[in-house]
């Protein structure tokens, strides 16, 4: 399945190999076994790269909407002639099931028909001015060079994200995807090889995360950085990039609050908190991480919830019955019993699940799913990002207590309440201090809005026109006339 491409890094519109013995393995988290290795390119690559995307800029950027619209949908309608072998490969490399991997690449196909669409509708502005004797235009521009770093949590669907609007916008860009998961950013880069993507409008880098993103920090050519990932990673990003003074797009991390209101559709809510909570295994950074019930419903609330996590099967995500995958690695399953053990330590009770999970011929990354109650402030997992299958749950009474509580963290990316009565949808949705709030909605992504966090959750949109506008510069033309 993994050809020689595997082994090079796209530049320049060729697959180069860089250095037989400069690769990287890449493993299936739910055998722990490796799958091929990829090359490990480092500053010198990242150079290039730039200069060849550098190179590509003002041919691509010159290009009618239209003609980028058309590379686009071409692009678009490629993926989803392969979706089902796309999704193997990111059920290989990342561990979530196949029937997820399906909807992920489905979805990354359709940023590409999203923006494939939007490419032809760049709008400009007709301001009137307030002196007779002047015109002014507003015209919208490609910021330039972008370089696009991506995680391992969404392989595939994080870089069409970044890179349909970015090429819509007339950019050209060198992308960095994850160390975990370079196969499936292979697949699109051949993809849109195959769609006709003319020489160096996105190159590929994978290899040294350290010294291929401080050369897209530190080299002025670059002029926009767009990052899904850690918070922490999120702030170096920032600090580097200071210098040149470059726009930063960010999806950082998230510390998703459910609310789950008296009035709510227990059994609508409570399939739809698992969906939120166990989907990818919980590595979302908007998956819920933190459930407040109400005290008269918490526990017919609690039963419904065991009810329905007990038929979620653990497995090889290959496997067609498999509903929970592997983590993505050790240190995530050791995060994971990290936070359940403090929660236990200081009093949590399991109501469900509680341990790592073994079964023959499959790795050590699995980790039961769990539910907590009892669950207090002070412990770990009420203020740090889990990332993995546990849902600590808290009652609530009063309404204005439970939004001080969800509110209570430096995250501000997602939240979810559960009711059925509008006026507390409304009112609740507009106190929430976060750039997404789902009400009896737990998949608030989509390619026609945007998705975007506040506070230390990061800057910037993803999806809908938004997107688009990040990867735009505004220039205003003045005309002063006779
Ligand atoms: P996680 O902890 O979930 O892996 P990270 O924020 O570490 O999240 O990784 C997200 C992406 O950022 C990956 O592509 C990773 O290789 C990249 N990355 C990590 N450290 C750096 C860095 N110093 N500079 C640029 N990219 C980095």
């Amino acid at each position: 399945m993994f050809n020689a491409y595997t082994k090079s890094i796209f530049i320049n519109g060729s697959w180069q190999e860089i250095n037989e013995n400069a690769t990287e393995t890449v493993y299936n988290p739910a055998t722990g076994s490796p799958i091929t290795s990829v090359a490990y390119a480092g500053a010198k690559e990242t150079d290039q790269a730039i200069a060849a995307a550098l190179q590509a800029f003002p041919m691509w950027s010159e290009k009618t909407g239209r003609e980028r619209s058309t590379f686009l949908y071409k692009a678009y309608q490629l993926m989803l002639e392969e979706v089902e072998r796309l999704a193997e490969i990111v059920t290989m490399e990342q561990g979530k099931p196949l029937r997820e991997a399906m909807d992920e690449v489905k979805g990354a196909a359709q940023f590409l028909l999203w923006y494939a669409e939007e490419a032809s509708r760049n709008y400009g502005e007709w301001l009137p001015s307030s002196l007779k004797s002047k015109r002014m235009v507003v015209v919208p521009q490609p910021v330039g060079v972008v370089g696009a770093i991506t995680p391992w949590n969404f392989p595939s669907s994080m870089i069409t994200r970044k890179l349909a609007p970015a090429l819509a916008a007339g950019c050209t860009a060198v992308l960095k995807p994850a160390p975990e998961t370079p196969l499936s950013a292979i697949e699109i880069i051949k993809i849109f090889a195959r769609a006709g993507m003319p020489n160096g409008v996105v190159n590929l880098v994978t290899g040294d995360a350290q010294a291929i993103g401080h050369q897209l920090l530190t080299n002025k050519d670059v002029r926009l950085i767009t990052f899904t990932g850690s918070t922490a990673v999120g702030k170096h990003l920032m600090r580097e990039s200071a210098e040149h003074v470059k726009k930063l797009s960010l999806e950082l991390g998230g510390h998703a609050p459910g609310i789950v209101f008296p009035d709510a559709d227990l059994n609508k809510a409570a399939s739809l908190v698992l969906a939120s909570k166990f989907r990818n295994n919980g590595q979302t950074c908007i998956c819920t991480n933190r459930l407040f019930v109400h005290e008269s419903v918490v526990s017919d609330f609690v039963q419904l919830l065991k009810h329905n996590i007990a038929n979620l099967k653990l497995g090889n995500g290959l496997e067609k019955e498999t509903d929970i995958g592997p983590l993505i690695n050790q240190q995530a399953c050791e995060k994971v019993a990290a936070h359940v053990h403090n929660a236990i330590e200081k009093g949590a009770v399991t109501e469900y699940g509680g341990q790592r999970w073994h079964q023959q011929g499959l790795s050590e990354y699995y980790f039961e799913p769990t539910i907590l109650s009892n669950v207090t402030d002070d412990m770990k997992i009420m203020h740090e990002e889990t990332f993995g299958p546990v849902l600590p749950i808290q009652t609530f009474s009063d309404e204005t207590e439970v939004i001080a509580k969800a509110n209570d963290t430096d995250y501000g990316l997602a939240a979810y309440i559960f009711t059925e009565n509008t006026s507390i949808a409304i009112r609740v949705s507009e106190k929430l201090d976060y750039g997404i709030v789902g009400v009896n909605d737990v998949f608030p992504a989509s390619p026609e809005a945007p998705f975007g966090g506040i506070k230390q959750s990061g800057l910037g949109k993803e999806g809908g026109h938004h997107g688009m506008d990040e990867f735009m510069e505004k220039k205003l033309i003045s005309f002063g006339i006779k």
